[in-house]
């Protein structure tokens, strides 16, 4: 599908795309750079990079497609180092899961001769690093393209190809909208996280081994999402404030009716807001976005 892919960021997300790429057989040569010497090292004793390369400029020389897989915040630095080293035609697209701000910050340094068509794929895990990617991270997943107005059709269709290409669903959106919808999927849910672990750690009057021995209480399934990298989750929230301060303005009046409800002892307003939540559920596993086994499958 590629002569040359370049990938710029080698962690959970760089290195899945490297695995599946691979898998798929898409590129004659995979490039890669990553900040750290060690993480560089790390890409070419695994094996999923062809090459690795000191420099963005380096990497990026000679690629068809360019994807910038590091955190939100560091994209327009990294797009500034590579855009006059680009080859005319290529396509440049990212993974950010934040689309508006790096449309912005990357967009306003790339040559006219490449093509800009950000992107994030709606998988992932709580790991990170190059050790923590695999081929079938994108399987049966969505990825969300959001080409600027007048992008160039031929390459948006070869860029959905490429993720189809890796296991994933394509959608086509505006920024601004994938902005506010993610919002709701995935910051919000991540800010709960965080913050719910944070006052379970202030707590004096439970112990530290307390919160671990009963944490399959529900807990549990929290500390997983909040085990995600710091940097990519600062960055999400300084770069989507606007829609995520939107949800959580709505997040906490609805959390008002439901402390409200415990408040007054208002069972039947307690149950029809719980049932709404285990049908939201059951939609998710009947579109194929989760497993139907209890507790996520871990009980064997
Ligand atoms: P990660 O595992 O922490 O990897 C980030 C990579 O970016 C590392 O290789 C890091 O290099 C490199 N990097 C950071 N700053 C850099 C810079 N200035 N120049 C060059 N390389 C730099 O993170 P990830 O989970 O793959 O996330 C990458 C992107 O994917 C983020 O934008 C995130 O929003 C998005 N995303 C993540 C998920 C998820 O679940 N994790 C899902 C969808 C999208 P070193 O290793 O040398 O530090």
């Amino acid at each position: 599908m590629f002569d040359r892919i370049a990938l710029i960021g080698l962690g959970l997300i760089g290195s899945s795309l490297a695995h599946a790429s691979k898998r798929g057989k898409l590129a004659k040569h995979i490039a890669g750079h990553a900040k750290s010497a060690a993480t560089r090292q790390a890409a070419l004793t695994i094996g999923f990079a062809d090459s690795v390369h000191a420099t963005v400029a380096e990497a990026v020389k000679e690629a068809d497609l360019v994807i910038l897989c590091v955190p939100v915040g560091a994209c327009g630095a990294v797009a500034a180092q590579m855009a006059a080293h680009l080859k005319p035609g290529a396509i440049v697209t990212d993974v950010g899961s934040v689309k508006a701000a790096v449309l912005r910050d990357v967009g306003a340094h790339l040559p006219a001769s490449v093509h800009f068509i950000p992107g994030h794929p709606i998988a992932g895990t709580e790991q990170s690093g190059p050790e923590s990617g695999f081929a079938e991270l994108f399987d049966a997943r969505w990825c969300i393209l959001t080409p600027p107005v007048g992008a160039n059709a031929d390459a948006v269709e070869k860029l959905r190809a490429f993720w189809q290409a890796v296991g994933s669903k394509v959608e086509i959106m505006t920024a601004d909208h994938h902005d506010l919808v993610l919002a709701i999927t995935s910051h919000l849910p991540h800010l709960i996280a965080f913050n719910i672990v944070g006052t379970a750690a202030h707590l004096e009057e439970v112990t530290d081994s307390e919160v671990i021995k009963y944490s399959a209480g529900g807990f549990r399934d929290f500390t997983r999402i909040a085990a995600s990298d710091p940097v990519m989750w600062r960055d999400v929230f300084l770069n989507n404030r606007e829609a995520v301060l939107e949800m959580l303005g709505r997040f906490s009046e609805d959390l008002s009716v439901l402390q409200r409800a415990i408040r007054w002892g208002d069972g039947e307003q307690l149950e029809a807001m719980f049932a709404r939540a285990r049908e939201i559920r059951r939609g998710i596993i009947a579109a194929g976005q989760d497993t139907a086994a209890p507790d996520f499958g871990r009980r064997k």
